[in-house]
């Protein structure tokens, strides 16, 4: 299994939206750094289904292993 290179988190987790190529580091920076509308929008919606934090750093992937439905809130963009 392969992990994230900034936060360790394990990639391609099926139970966990964020984990494809890391969206949880990527989507951030996207957003917060290149000011890339369509990941500023991403990450908000990702906030708004409680994927992640108010400041937008992605919730642990234990977060969702511990609750299968969380990534059904939502749509799997990445
Ligand atoms: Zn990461």
């Amino acid at each position: 299994m392969s992990c994230c290179t900034l936060c360790e988190r394990p990639l391609d987790v099926d139970e966990d939206p964020l984990s494809g190529d890391c969206w949880g580091c990527i989507g951030l920076i996207e957003a917060t750094y290149l000011k890339a509308e369509e990941s500023i929008k991403f990450v908000e919606l990702e906030i708004a289904w409680g994927w992640r934090e108010e400041n937008g750093a992605a919730k642990p992937q234990s977060v969702f292993l511990a609750d299968p439905d969380l990534c059904n809130t939502g749509q799997r963009l990445h």
